[in-house]
């Protein structure tokens, strides 16, 4: 899935600490948008591995969680929402394609690390690639919460997101043959 929709699921899970907790919305936010795009970041090395722990962040969140209930304050809400955002998007990278600059050409048929067993999950692809029109539509989706929930900067950032996504599926195809092409 595109970095984007990544982000809007985490800022959906942050929708939800908003409700629960309003005064935490913000940290909450931040937090949610921060872990659901920086796995992606590993771009810049070996992609859906580096950055990504389907295993790790399940396990570090989990505690997160407790600990964010236990001691409530702006650190510890947006460190579990952090973390929970960057477990769904590691564990939900095993729901789309492989991370090929042209997966509809690849014969690869791994999606994302899992690091704990040493091996790669293989690529359900509900979500054909990253930039597939059903992965902007699910990003729409996810966006929606916190359109409805947050306002201000946060409900701004969400719309440029949308924009993001639309201007990427778009140019999805070419953008992968020109990557392809560089590498
Ligand atoms: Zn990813």
């Amino acid at each position: 899935m595109m970095a984007t929709t990544h982000g809007f699921v985490g800022l959906a899970i942050a929708a939800v600490v908003a409700v629960i907790a309003p005064e935490f919305a913000v940290a909450a936010a931040i937090g949610g948008i921060a872990g659901g795009i920086f796995p992606d970041l590993d771009v810049l090395a070996e992609h859906r591995r580096t950055l990504h722990f389907p295993g790790y962040y399940t396990m570090v969140a989990l505690p997160a969680l407790g600990l964010a209930y236990v001691v409530t304050d702006v650190v510890t809400v947006s460190i579990a929402t952090f973390l929970v955002a960057a477990a769904v998007h590691s564990l939900s990278d095993a729901l789309g394609g492989t991370p090929s600059a042209v997966p509809w050409e690849s014969d690869l048929d791994h999606a994302v690390y899992l690091h704990a067993a040493d091996r790669w999950l293989p690529a359900k692809r509900w979500v054909r690639y990253d930039g597939a029109p059903e992965d902007f539509v699910a990003g729409v989706v996810f966006a929606v919460p916190a359109l409805v929930i947050f306002d201000g900067a946060i409900r701004y950032l969400a719309v440029t997101g949308i924009v993001v996504s639309l201007v990427y599926t778009a140019f999805r195809r070419p953008i992968g043959h020109a990557v392809a092409g560089i590498k």
